[in-house]
Order: C-alpha cells, then structure tokens, then sequence
C-alpha cells in the first residue's frame, strides 16, 4: 500500500481529553477519531489492527470447538424482561422503542440473545455441551466513558456463552477457555495477569478476569508476595480476595459459651460525644480489634437465597458488623447478598431504621434490620459496641451471648500487607484493567428463561451455563500501553497494521525502483508493506513510521545504493540501532525476521 493512497491523517497535536498513552497515540497515529462522547471511528490503519486482534481471537476460539454465531445487537425487550434485567441492569442499558411502541435493546451483552435461541433449538442432552461465540458490537451508556477505546459506550466484545448437562463438561470447557485466553494474549503480546474474580449476584461458581497492570485501571488485584519466587500463585480482584486470618473465627457455640462465660456482664458505658473508632480507642485506651463496627447498608435488587423461590426485592437494608480495624467489601457484602449492588446507607434512612443517632450504631438488641456479621466479629468475646443510644456505648459484649447475625460470612476488604490465604506471605496490591473475563454462570438464564433437555431417559433438566467475555478494543488499546515509547507505538508483528514500511529517502530515480522493487517482493512473500511516497522531507517520514510503530522500518537512500555492493537500512522499530544490508538480501532477512517474531508469538 502507498501511503499517500491510504488515509493516515498523524498529528502533532493531541486531543486534550486524550491522558493516556493509547489514547494519544491511536489519535496522533491517525488510527481513530471520535464520534461523540466514548464513540469512536475506526480510520483504516486502526480498522486493519483491530481485524488482527479479531483473527487471533476467533482462531482460537475456533480452535476450541466454540461455533461462531450472528444475533442482532437490537434485541427484543421481551427476552431481558424474562431474565429479570431490564429491570436490575440499571441505567447502562440502553432501550429504544420503535414506530410500534415495542421495547428494545442495544446490546450491552448477549445472556438473554443467545439463551433465547438455544431454548428453543435444545431438546436432547445429546446436543450438549453447546458452545457458541460470537464478536459483535455492544453498547453501554456508561456513565463517564473515558480513555479513548478503553472505556467506550459502543465496543466490539467476544462473547461466548456454553451449555452444559453437567458440571463437569462446564468445568472443562472453562479450563479450556483459561488457556484459550493465555493463547490470545500471548499471541497479541500482551503481559495478562489471570485473577480470581468476584462470581457476583449472577450466582456463578467460579470466575477468573484477565488483567494487565494499569497506573489507570479501575481494578485493584491483591497479589501474593511469594510470587516473585514463584512459591506461591495466589491473584485476586479485591472484589473476590481472601486473607489468612489474624484471628480465630468462629467459635463453635460451646467454645463461644465458654468465653462468655468468662466474660463480664455486658455493661454499658457513657461516651459523650465519641462516635468514631479512633475517638473510641483513644477514649477507651484500647485497641480497634476490640471494637464492633456495626455498619447500615442498602442493597437493591436482591435475589431469593441459592435454591429457594421467589421475587427479587427491589431494595432491602441490613447492619453489617466487623471488626473495627478492619473494612467492608461492598462487592464482596453484595455477592454475600445477592444483591445487585450495595451501598452505605445514607445517615437519615440508618438513624430512622436503628432509632439512634450515626456513631451509637451496634448489632446488640438490633431487631429492626437482619444483621450480617463478618467471621471477624465472632471472634470477640469482651468487645465493645454502640449501644443505640446516644452518647453510649456498650462494654464486654460477647458474640454468641449478647447478639447473633442472621449470617456469619466473609465481607472484608483484603489489603496489602494481609496474609496471603494460601501461602501466608504478605499480599501486595497493583491496579489493573480488565481485558477479559471467564464465569462459571450456572443456571441463571437457563431457569429464568426456561430452557431444558431430556436426559437418556426422557426426564426434564434446566442446563447450566458459561460465559467468557473479551473486550477488542481493549485489548488494542492496551497492546499500544505495553508497547510504545516516547515517539510512538511499537507494534507486534502479529497486531502491527502493516509488517514493514519502506521508506525512500526520495521517491524518484533509483531509489523509487528499489522500493518498488522491494515492496513488490515482500508483498508476494506474504508480508504486509507500507510503502511511504510521500513528497515529504526524510525527517518527517522517519518520524511518522516511529508513530505509527510498523515493527521493520526499511530506508533506501542514494547513498547507500551507489557503490559495488548497494545497501539499504534495516530497522526494529524496538530497536536504537539500524543495520546496513546488502540490496540483494534484504528481502529474505526482513522475511525470516518478521516469521520470526511471529513465531515468537504465536508459538
Ligand atoms: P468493567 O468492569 O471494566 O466495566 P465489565 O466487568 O463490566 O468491565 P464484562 O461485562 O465482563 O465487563 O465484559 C467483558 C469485556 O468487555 C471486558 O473484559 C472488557 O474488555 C470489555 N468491556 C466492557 N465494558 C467496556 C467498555 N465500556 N469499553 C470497552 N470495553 C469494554
Ligand atoms: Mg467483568
């Protein structure tokens, strides 16, 4: 392809919303621009990368026997109305009616499309497992949609989703797609962290996110110390980590009577104007592990328990107590609760529920909200609490004797520093972004939306489900974050718009049939070429291929042509340095270069 044939509009200047690197970079390499707030447009040097990310992706999802499919992005409200979703999903979902007054919507994610073909396809346990894929456009009116394509509103996402009999065909397709995903990675030369992750409100079993380390990720992971060493493995989304706990947890109820009964009388105690933990360790002249925090929360949208029927409650509240030293999770009280999401409750809603004022707030005599206790708050056996009453506390409180939790359960905020819970060295914390996502997702959809099977022996079962998710213009994005510098992008050869960009010093005389010559050549031996004829000064074309990061720069000049032997010069892109070679051989070496540095990768 000759540059100036192709539409590549580079700037100098950069978008002033544009404060990370891939953002920049895809704009000055001219290889977007936008629409409108988190749209973009794809101009063809970004389109023919973005169809790379999508061939790796869809080879290896072929590759593990998952079947491509094509549903609409607009999707009947009807199948989201069946799962419950156009409800719960909130304002991210996008609904649209047309000239009939019929409910739409935009595709935020495909559960309820695909579920919906499959149910009425699916008859016999002889067609399971089914896995199907598919890489299409989706829609999220994100809120704050920012850093160019790595939070958009509309977004291309492979989704695949799986239907099993069983639980172990489920786990075997969701092992092979943790290596599908490794593959894809690697083969786009990106470093991937795999954490565990939260399974949610969705009511999964398992679930895994692929992450890449960002100074601007939304995600914090909590990795284990021993790492490095290799000792250890453990990675987790904050949302999903565990810790070694620095306590005994609960104890059984003879244990917990035992203690009590060494504890003193419960006994209340005047605390004027003391409402916070550090104004109470200093009051008390002890420790916050002593202290029972005892928190007001507001959940929406919470689902029956695991088994049992009825409706999701719109908005429900709760006292979530924890050791005073210690944080709660809301992704982890959410998952606890099934809830859509949760969040502190405002000051007035927890006053009017406990009948006492903020700062007095404790789970001892509590009847007017189901109070959830972290395993934490078990293991105090002579704590201190807020008594409902203004300006008073309660001493010597014990669990078990003086207060019980409808649920004891984990909800606490791992930190850096906590013990790792498999290996118990200290975790450390690094933030991240999500490029993709595996999810043992159960049977959620399949009950909800009525899909069954006969089994061998003509009797009725509701199948479960997988889905695995990756973002493409993510993934893009986040290749040019892990591969650029000062001047530029540095492309993979396998992402890499074109392979190699010929540049002649001059396009004219001997120069202009070399590079000719040259393109031709490498073109019929498979490799991609940019070929710049731009009528530009050499300095403006060098600095144009290090933007837009072609791995293998080739400049052909006067210079180096006269003489016995003519030369051109090769360079990496990665590379400072360039190297002379001889004319004749500089088709092959670019070649066997360039296969391999793709066998590298995809090897
Ligand atoms: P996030 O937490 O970043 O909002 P998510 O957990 O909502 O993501 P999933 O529903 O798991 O995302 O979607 C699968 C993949 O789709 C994500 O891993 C990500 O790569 C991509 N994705 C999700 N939202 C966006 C977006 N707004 N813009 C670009 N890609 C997105
Ligand atoms: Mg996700």
């Amino acid at each position: 392809m000759n540059f100036s044939q192709s539409f590549i509009p580079t700037l100098r200047e950069v978008p002033a919303d544009a404060v990370i690197s891939s953002h920049r970079l895809m704009f000055r390499a001219g290889l977007l621009r936008k629409l409108g707030n988190g749209l973009f447009a794809y101009l063809p040097l970004g389109l023919r990368s973005f169809k790379k990310v999508e061939r790796i992706i869809r080879e290896e999802m072929d590759a593990a026997g998952f079947l491509e499919i094509k549903p609409t992005v607009v999707v009947p409200g009807e199948l989201w109305k069946e799962s419950g979703r156009w409800d719960s999903m909130g304002e991210s979902l996008l609904k649209v009616k047309n000239r009939l007054d019929a409910d739409f919507v935009v595709s935020p994610t495909a559960e309820e499309a695909v579920t919906g073909i499959v149910r009425d396809e699916l008859s016999s346990y002889r067609q399971l497992p089914l896995l199907l894929y598919q890489i299409n456009t989706k829609y999220r009116d994100e809120i704050r949609p920012r850093y160019g394509v790595m939070r958009g509103r509309e977004f291309v996402m492979k989704d695949a989703y799986s239907f099993h009999a069983d639980d172990e065909s489920l786990d075997k397709t969701y092992e092979d797609m943790g290596r599908a995903y490794r593959r894809i990675f690697k083969r786009c030369g990106l470093s991937v962290i795999p954490v565990k992750a939260d399974s949610g409100a969705m009511g999964g079993s398992g679930s895994e996110e692929f992450m890449v380390e960002s100074g601007i990720g939304d995600n914090t992971l909590l990795l284990c110390g021993g790492n490095r060493s290799q000792s250890c493995a453990y990675a987790a989304n904050v949302e999903k980590a565990e810790c070694r706990d620095d306590f005994v947890p609960c104890p059984s109820p003879g244990e917990a009577a035992l203690l009590a009964a060494h504890t003193p009388p419960i006994e209340k105690i005047d605390t004027p104007q003391v409402k916070t933990i550090d104004a109470l360790c200093a009051f008390m002249g002890s420790d916050a592990k002593q202290f029972i925090k005892a928190l007001v929360y507001r959940a929406v949208n919470v689902e029956p328990a695991a088994g049992a029927e009825g409706p999701v409650v719109p908005e429900a509240f709760y006292a979530v107590c924890i050791r005073g030293d210690m944080e709660v999770s809301e992704a982890k009280l959410a998952s606890r609760l099934r809830a859509s999401e949760v969040s502190l409750a405002s000051q007035a809603d927890t006053e009017r529920l406990c009948g006492a004022p903020l700062g007095f707030i404790g789970p001892v005599g509590l009847t007017s909200l189901p109070v959830i206790a972290d395993a934490s708050v078990t293991a105090i056996h002579d704590g201190v609490t807020g008594a409902l009453e203004k300006d008073v506390h309660y001493k010597h409180v014990a669990y078990g004797r003086d207060f019980k939790a409808q649920m004891v359960t984990d909800v606490r905020e791992v930190k850096a520093g906590d013990g790792c819970p498999l290996c118990a060295a200290e975790l450390y914390t690094k933030k991240g972004n999500e490029l993709g996502h595996i999810f043992k997702l159960g049977k959620k959809y399949t009950t909800s939306m009525n899909a069954s099977y006969l089994d061998e022996n003509g009797k009725s079962h509701i199948p479960t489900m997988g889905c695995y998710g990756i973002g493409l213009d993510r993934t893009m994005a986040s290749v040019i974050e892990e591969h650029h510098d000062d001047d530029g992008i540095i492309w993979p050869v396998t992402i890499a718009p074109y392979q190699a960009i010929i540049v002649p010093i001059k396009y004219e005389g001997a120069m202009k049939t070399e590079a000719d010559k040259l393109c031709q050549y490498l073109e019929a031996a498979g490799i991609e070429v940019l070929l710049d004829d731009r009528d530009e000064r050499p300095g403006v074309k060098f600095k144009d291929a290090d933007l837009l990061g072609i791995p293998y720069r080739v400049v052909i000049g006067d210079k180096n042509l006269a003489g016995d032997t003519p030369k051109v010069e090769i360079k990496r892109r990665r590379e400072k340095e360039a190297r002379l070679v001889e004319l004749d051989k500089a088709a092959e070496e670019l070649t066997s270069n360039i296969m391999a540095d793709f066998a590298g990768l995809n090897g």
